[in-house]
């Protein structure tokens, strides 16, 4: 891999190349950014262009150095990751014992600690002497999802890298490119935008058949009779799956609806449910505007209902009722 394939963080990417074309790497760095953002990716590409014997600056994926990163087992690359529910202070203490030796491989020593607020004080302390006394050859990549949560002192000893929230195209791009089927991501990717969350939902079966399931419902909605309150019966309520995938078919129901409004006013290249255009178009024509934006507010509700533990039977059944009234 090389920094042309960290394509989520093409700001992050180039500031850390210049650091090392400038001969400027800090010390130590604390990359800072949402879970699924690619933090871990790009610190280790990162640390693959610190060892890499043939490209100046990028990682060239054939010499020992990257081979070894690649396979996790480069000696002079000391990954820390929590135990449990936190870092220990033995686990800061092991890695500076393996510091005292010279690194084994190359002139350097690069050590990436995930979590780094899961820290006990104990061990933050010692990290913080550690980062106090840098040594030429060591360079520290230290990873957080809570920026807020670490310690003043070691914020001051590192050089902050923010990473970049990815866009919803950026997402959807990506997921494709890994062969995902595109309608199902594009729901997927709307309702989350963390890109590891988003990603494991693809390879499960369980959204694409809440999908299909909300399909079904929006059809028994508009046809009024008593199907919608059968399918919520007896495919939701009484299944464990579609139990627990509550609040994901309710935002799915939302985006289905606002398929719908995307249709009234014509602006289809934004639709989620790409390969539904038929099912749309037949009900964008049966549906008010009103009605569609009264629909998205009456599902909004029913999720906040059940956010606070509401009863799923009566809010669902509350839920189609309004929608059928409406
Ligand atoms: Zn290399």
């Amino acid at each position: 891999m090389s920094w042309k394939d960290c394509t989520e963080q093409p700001r992050v990417a180039s500031i850390l190349q210049n650091s090392m074309k400038n001969g400027r790497v800090a010390h130590a760095y604390l990359f800072a950014g949402n879970q699924g953002v690619g933090k871990k990716k790009v610190a280790v590409q990162f640390a693959k262009s610190l060892f890499c014997l043939e490209q100046d600056g990028d990682a060239c994926g054939r010499c020992h150095h990257c081979l070894r990163i690649e396979s996790g087992n480069h000696p002079d690359l000391h990954r820390v990751t929590p135990e449990g529910a936190s870092i220990k202070i033995d686990q800061i203490r092991e890695l500076q014992k393996q510091f005292s030796f010279k690194a084994v491989e190359s002139s350097r020593n690069v050590y990436i600690i995930e979590h780094v607020e899961r820290m006990t004080v104990q061990a933050a302390n010692s990290l913080l002497k550690f980062l106090e006394e840098p040594t030429y050859d060591v360079t520290a990549i230290l990873l957080t999802e809570h920026l807020h949560q670490i310690l003043p002192t070691i914020l001051s000893r590192c050089q902050v890298i923010h990473f970049d929230e990815l866009s919803f195209e950026r997402r959807v791009d990506m997921l494709k490119q890994e062969g995902f089927y595109e309608p199902l991501l594009r729901n997927i990717c709307q309702i989350t935008g963390n890109l590891d969350q988003a990603r494991e939902w693809c390879q499960s079966d369980g959204f694409a058949q809440y999908r299909s399931l909300v399909l079904q419902l929006t059809e028994d909605i508009l046809d009024k009779g008593s199907y919608a309150l059968v399918t919520i019966q007896e495919k939701i309520l009484k299944n464990e799956q579609g139990n627990q995938g509550l609040p994901y078919i309710l935002d799915i129901l939302v985006y289905w609806y606002r398929d719908l409004l995307l249709f009234q006013i014509d602006r289809k290249h934004e639709l989620v449910n790409i390969d539904q255009l038929d099912a749309i178009q037949r009900q964008a024509l049966r549906c008010s505007r009103t009605w569609i934006l009264k629909g998205i507010e009456v599902v909004m509700e029913t999720k906040n209902r059940l956010s606070r533990h509401a009863n799923p039977q009566l809010s669902l059944e509350r839920m189609v009722i309004e929608l059928q009234e409406g």
